[in-house]
């Protein structure tokens, strides 16, 4: 288990994502602000994780299939 979620992990697969500039889709479609811009790549708010409501919007987005979502409580 993660030390700083509880229910939802989620991760950005660096070496798939193509970056900001180029897309930036998961910063602009979370409703809950899990992403941040940290350069050109985007950073998962650890804290923020357990607010994930498991839309799968950012993975919709993500072309390059970078972004997983895990359910701990499910692991
Ligand atoms: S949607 Fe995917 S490829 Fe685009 S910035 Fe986010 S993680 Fe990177
Ligand atoms: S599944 Fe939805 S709420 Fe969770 S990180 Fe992706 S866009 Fe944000």
């Amino acid at each position: 288990m993660s030390s700083t979620s509880e229910f939802i992990r989620v991760d950005v697969n660096m070496i798939s994502c193509v970056g900001i500039a180029r897309c930036g889709g998961c910063l602009r479609v979370c409703p809950v602000g899990i992403f941040e811009k940290n350069g050109d790549t985007p950073a998962v708010v650890e804290k923020n994780q357990d607010e994930c409501i498991l839309c799968e919007l950012c993975v919709q987005a993500c072309n390059p299939e970078a972004i997983t979502i895990r359910k701990l409580y499910e692991a």
